[in-house]
């Protein structure tokens, strides 16, 4: 696969195992039409050079982040990388799962802003809740769900945990409830970092985009997607 590493030319061919790296290979057969299949000695694990379908090719996880993040929806990250749907959905929460949380430091102060999006219908109404560094402006913890106290404090509570210093949030009364007085700012202008982050979101992600039909029609990806995007 890699050819620009010499170490690996075997039977003619310069390749390494796609799983480990190793370039410890052996031939294992053909598949059905006739393709010559590899071994590799170290993971054990058999594949071919050439796959016929695009989803198999190993840069393919790479380039679904990066249409992703470059505002290409469902059906036209499909259509650019010439995959199934099916595949292309299977792929982002298979990638989405593999993603970690970043840890969040320790006495710094947030924003926590709610933006407004649909699931399926618009009848479905659901909010992003979502708390913003204010130094590095990196997105520490997200959920997604109706505007309530229980979707607000899954944030809440993740930041609490850190010692925050302030959270700064605009002035929805759920917030009044959940979040201590002392840490609390709500004076004007306060949240200005994370509502011009909203706007950077809803121009990036194409299921976040305002006056279309593009909103997202299952959470599961929403969240898949919103993770991707955040800290992928
Ligand atoms: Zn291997």
């Amino acid at each position: 696969m890699n050819e620009n590493n010499p170490s690996c030319y075997r039977f003619g061919v310069s390749y390494t195992c796609p799983i480990c790296k190793s370039t410890k290979l052996i031939k294992s057969g053909k598949t059905t039409n006739g393709k010559q299949r590899y071994c590799c000695k170290e993971c054990s694990k058999r594949f071919i050079i050439n796959y016929s379908y695009n989803a198999y090719q190993p840069n393919t996880n790479q380039q679904i982040i990066l249409f992703t993040k470059e505002g290409l929806g469902i059906r036209s990250t499909a259509r650019v990388l010439r995959i199934s749907i099916t595949t292309l959905l299977k792929r982002i929460i298979a990638i989405a799962t593999n993603i970690q949380q970043p840890p969040i430091a320790k006495g710094k102060s947030y924003e926590v802003d709610e933006m407004r999006t649909y699931i399926g219908k618009k009848s479905r109404l659901r909010w992003i809740v979502y708390a913003l560094e204010r130094e590095s402006k990196t997105v520490v913890s997200f959920n997604v769900g109706r505007r309530t106290n229980k979707t607000l404090k899954h944030v809440i509570r993740s930041l609490e945990l850190s010692n925050t210093r302030k959270i700064y949030t605009d002035k929805l009364k759920n917030y009044r409830y959940i979040i201590h007085k002392k840490i609390h700012n709500t004076l004007i202008h306060s949240t200005n970092h994370i509502e011009r982050h909203n706007l950077s979101i809803r121009t990036h992600l194409k299921r976040l985009n305002r006056k279309t039909i593009c909103f997202s029609r299952s959470l599961v990806i929403l969240m898949a997607v919103l993770r991707i995007y955040f800290w992928g």
